[in-house]
């Protein structure tokens, strides 16, 4: 098989240090293994600006939608209702599983292109006082717009709102405060910005939160509260855990740290992402999503012209090593690059004279 390089949001391209902890086979009750967890959850503290006595963190197996799906099934009681905001498939999603889930909801959905209004949550904060939970998608990866989590913050702080933040995306390629920002749970996994394999997603809990989750769940296996209580123990999983993906995580974590922390991959991912912007905007490539608006996370790309025919192009630019991800819109056609992942400044422009070729080709 070809070794691709992917431009995709999650699975992404890794380092081989990163696969080569996959190598071994480790034991889930092994104290060796017990000890990488605790590592992990203490480290991603650590990447949240957290403190162990205010809050935790809780591995939970399978992709980031069985972790985000477990925080309101859990966080949600009976008698609680959501505020969910959203822009994009990732916020839809939320709204999907609490339909399935029987939770008392409001959606407050704008335009994918636009971010929420302050005024319009405040009022509808004012007026419907059943809401207990305020719910949003940092990095809207449908599209790449980012969020205003301040914004949502310190209304979620003056209203007295939990407040959910599905930052699958964007954690360990953004700093976020999580404290600072009053974040009660934050949501993220794997195999995104921390640059792992894919098998399970995290959450970030307030304790204080958590501890009143008890009894909350609907389901055995997405019950954050009791995840918690059983790896909180000595960071044995409840259930089996997926070992290589977990050994491979706490590689990923290690490399972080080597590349200078959050704050030195966010750089490269923004310079990486302007300089993508900048060279294929000069051959007729308009982003989506407004300049202020746009994260270093992933970008969608309207098509240039009538005549373009995404497959073709896709597999133009595959053929020459790179993987590209297809739009998610509905009304536009878009196809998207994501920055994130073990992708230099050398790769990007690479793929920039790729693209170049193409389109002259196709011109000709
Ligand atoms: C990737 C992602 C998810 C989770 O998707 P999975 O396919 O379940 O891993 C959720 N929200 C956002 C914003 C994402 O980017």
């Amino acid at each position: 098989m070809i070794h691709y390089k992917l431009l995709t949001p999650g699975p992404l391209t890794t380092t081989s240090s990163v696969k080569e902890e996959m190598l071994l086979d480790r034991c889930t009750w092994d104290n060796d293994y017990k000890i990488i967890t605790q590592k992990i959850r203490a480290k991603l503290l650590e990447l949240a600006g957290a403190d162990k006595v205010e809050y935790t963190a809780v591995l939970m197996q399978g992709s980031g939608t069985f972790a985000v799906e477990a925080v309101m099934n859990s966080a949600l009681s009976n008698q609680d209702k959501a505020l969910i905001i959203t822009n994009g498939a990732y916020g839809e999603r939320i709204v999907k599983i609490a339909k399935y889930m029987g939770l008392a909801f409001r959606e407050y959905r704008v335009a994918y292109n636009e971010c929420p209004n302050e005024e319009e949550i405040r009022n509808i904060l004012i007026e419907d006082q059943d809401i207990s939970h305020m719910v949003m998608v940092h990095c809207e990866t449908t599209t790449g717009i980012l969020n205003p989590i301040e914004m949502v913050s310190k209304l979620s702080k003056k209203f007295e709102k939990t407040l959910i933040i599905d930052a699958m995306s964007s954690f360990g390629g953004m700093e976020i405060d999580v404290p600072g920002l009053g974040i009660d749970y934050l949501i993220s996994s794997a195999n995104k910005c921390i640059q792992g394999v894919p098998g399970f997603g995290f959450v970030i809990a307030r304790i204080e939160k958590l501890l009143a989750c008890e009894g909350n769940s609907r389901s055995l296996s997405l019950d954050l509260y009791d995840q918690w209580k059983e790896m909180d123990k000595d960071g044995k999983w409840r259930f089996t855990s997926p070992t290589h993906v977990v050994a491979a995580f706490s590689k990923a974590l290690d490399e972080l740290d080597e590349e200078g922390g959050i704050p030195a991959r966010f750089l490269r991912y923004q310079k990486n992402n302007q300089n993508l912007r900048e060279r294929l905007n000069k051959i007729g490539f308009q982003a989506y999503i407004s300049e202020e608006k746009q994260s270093p996370i992933i970008t969608a790309f309207r098509f240039p012209n009538d005549d373009f025919n995404f497959e073709h192009f896709y597999t133009f630019v595959k053929e020459r090593g790179y993987v590209l991800y297809p739009g998610k819109l509905t009304n536009e056609s878009t196809f998207r690059i994501g920055n994130i992942g073990e992708i230099d400044e050398k790769d990007i422009e690479e793929l920039c004279d790729i693209i170049e070729t193409y389109m002259g080709v196709v011109k000709k």
